[in-house]
């Protein structure tokens, strides 16, 4: 049997990540930078007012107070979006608004609130230093500094840096396609009523939401019974698919066809991983499309997914980090007895007094999609004997990047 571990290293070694588009910024939420993105340009492109006030030459307060004000002459205006023509001279001020570019000769602002202003002549009761108020040109960023790394996913924050220093299109990699086909001879499509004996088919809408969650493209190969002919050709439909996944057919029932045909028309391993839910596993390649044969009890499919399919998407995505973090809490509500191989729990995670606790969702049946929902991570319990207790710190994938986390 193999170790999660190993088989993970196996998929991934037949996945690169695809070529790059160019995409408006406008419609980069959620994909992956192809390349580093460099400034060009400095941010604050050039020194502005923080405040609405008045530029001036900061030499030219020196010694006020409020008993001897300095009185300095009001020359102009200068609002946002404009530029001063002039330069300011000895003993004169501008009338200067926030983002507004600081006037030549102009060193300071001095916010409204602290002049008094009569006719031309502005009074001010005390000195100001060099640079008050002024957001000073590149500042926030330097030209040649690099803002996103390649291979991060860009949210909000990303995209108003690149939008910022005029990185707009963007490359970024393109969707993966994911095949998704279910089988089996019990299951009734979505949006049909299933016959006596039939239940109703859940594993392609959740692979379909999980793989466009992870970044890819799904695409559905709907629902095949157990037949040979009907399998094959619903894969040979997908040869131009980045990736096929199904679900079932890969145990050792009479049925389980997806290995027959996957033996007969490509390269196929199948394995049995040390893993809980999802112990069989198909893996290979059809003619060259990578195809994950994923088991058919519905939290299976959603734990194996997880461990090898979204990481194989996050590697054609290009992404630094194929995989979900880890941390680590502390286990509570029930103790949890070990098995002969590692148990992956469907479980809810809450803060408390600042340290992360972990609860299993409830019954862990693989055929209880019901404890899917909820599930915040999965605890990792590892192989061995007797119990894990609650009290003790437990391993947790997570399953969404809500928690704060740091590659350093
Ligand atoms: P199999 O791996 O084909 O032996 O299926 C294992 C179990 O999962 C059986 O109880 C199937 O009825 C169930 N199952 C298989 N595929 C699906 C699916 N797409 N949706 C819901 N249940 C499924
Ligand atoms: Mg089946």
């Amino acid at each position: 049997m193999l170790t999660v571990e190993e088989a993970r290293e196996r998929i991934l070694a037949h996945f690169a990540p695809r070529e790059s588009e160019e995409v408006p910024l406008t419609e980069a939420l959620g994909r992956v930078l192809a390349r580093d993105a460099i400034a060009h340009e400095e941010l604050p492109p050039f020194a502005n007012s923080a405040m609405d006030g008045y530029a001036l030459r900061a030499e030219d307060t020196r010694g006020a107070t409020a008993e001897m004000p300095a009185r300095l002459r009001l020359v102009g205006e200068v609002p946002a979006g404009r530029v001063y023509a002039g330069t300011v001279q000895p003993g004169e001020v501008v009338r200067i608004l926030t983002g507004a570019p600081l006037p030549a000769g102009a060193d300071a602002v001095l916010q409204q609130e602290l002049v008094t202003v009569a006719e031309d002549t502005v009074a001010l009761a005390g000195e100001v230093s060099l640079g008050n108020n002024v957001r000073a040109a590149g500042e926030d960023v330097r030209p040649g500094a690099l803002l996103v790394r390649a291979g991060t996913e860009l949210g909000p924050a990303e995209i108003a840096l690149l939008a910022a220093l005029g990185l707009h299109p963007i490359s970024v990699i393109r969707r993966p396609r994911v095949a998704i086909l279910a089988t089996g001879d019990e299951l009734a499509p979505l949006g049909t009523q299933p016959r006596p004996g039939q239940i109703r088919e859940s594993n392609s809408p959740y692979l379909a939401a999980a793989v466009t969650r992870a970044g890819a493209e799904p695409w559905s190969l709907g629902v095949a019974p157990d037949r040979a002919d009907e399998l094959r050709a619903r894969l040979a439909s997908a040869d131009t698919a980045d990736l096929i996944l199904t679900s079932g057919g890969v145990s050792v029932g009479d049925y389980d066809l997806v290995k027959r045909i996957l033996s007969e028309q490509g390269h196929m391993d199948f394995w049995r991983v040390a893993m809980r839910p999802g112990k069989p596993l198909a893996f290979g390649l059809l003619g060259t499309t990578p195809l994950l044969g994923l088991p058919g009890n519905p939290v299976s499919a959603a734990v194996t997914f997880e461990l090898f399919g979204r990481p194989a998407i996050r590697r054609m995505l290009g992404c630094a980090r194929v995989e979900r973090p880890t941390v680590r809490a502390v286990l509570e509500g029930e103790d949890m007895p070990r098995g002969d191989r590692r148990h992956y729990v469907r479980a809810r995670l809450r803060s408390r007094d600042g340290t992360l606790m972990a609860r299993a969702t409830g019954a862990q049946g693989s055929h209880l999609i019901s404890s899917l929902q909820g599930a915040a991570g999965y605890l990792v319990i590892e192989e061995g004997e007797g119990m894990v207790c609650a009290g003790s710190v437990v391993p947790v994938l997570l399953l969404n990047d809500a928690l704060p986390w740091d590659d350093a």
